[in-house]
């Protein structure tokens, strides 16, 4: 079985809800540098805060997400790797520290992450994600709470998807020309899109 899973694709294609559950279904740890980034987004780097580059939608200096990326390898058995790596540098860094079992990349087309991103809400309490169409909260202590990132605002949606274009999709064709990719679509319910991951890395 594979227990070191890449998971590719853009923002909002799902890539931390997946990522959550299937952490828990292989019992595995769930690497992620947005999360990672955002605990920390007033830490001073030689290249100014991450909050400097997050709250634009650009993305943080090499260094110091491949400095995440390894600390938090080094100490995983196994992992599911979200939002790294988002350029070739960041691919190639990767290449260096560790093999990988499965590389997916979960498929959503762009109007549909749009409207994903920009009706996103998170519980600062529990870090739980929610949707204002898709999967609003019936108790309503949790609909008073709820927040939305700052990066989730239209126009750094858009630059988010930019960089995304520019940056990532060439990482996602690198894997495809190596033969290594594995595509699902990621344009179901959450509960559906599980299924087809677990298919694929157990198939
Ligand atoms: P995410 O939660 O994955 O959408 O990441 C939120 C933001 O964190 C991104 O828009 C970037 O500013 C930053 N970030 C996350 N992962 C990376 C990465 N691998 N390289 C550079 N910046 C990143």
């Amino acid at each position: 079985m594979s227990h070191r899973i890449l998971l590719l694709g853009a923002p909002g294609a799902g890539k931390g809800t997946q990522s959550k559950k299937l952490a828990a279904e292989y019992g595995i740890e769930h690497v992620t540098t947005g999360d990672a980034l955002r605990a920390n987004k007033d830490m001073e780097t030689e290249y100014g805060t991450p909050r400097s580059f997050m709250d634009a939608g650009e993305l943080v200096p090499d260094p110091v997400v491949n400095e995440i990326v390894n600390a938090a390898l080094k100490e995983a058995d196994g992992f599911v790797l979200d939002g790294y790596p988002r350029n070739l540098s960041q691919a190639e860094y990767l290449s260096e520290i560790t093999d990988l079992d499965a590389v997916i990349f979960l498929d959503v087309s762009e109007e549909e992450l749009v409207g994903r991103l920009t009706g996103r809400r998170m519980d600062p309490e529990t870090g739980e994600i929610y949707h204002v169409e898709f999967n609003w909260p019936e108790d309503e202590e949790i609909q008073e709470r709820l927040v939305q990132r700052e990066d989730d605002k239209e126009d750094t949606v858009r630059e988010r998807l930019r960089v995304y274009r520019e940056n990532t999709e060439p990482v996602i064709e690198h894997f495809r020309e190596r033969g290594d990719l594995i595509e699902v679509d990621g344009e179901a319910a959450p509960d559906t899109v599980f299924e087809r991951l677990t298919d694929v890395i157990e198939g």
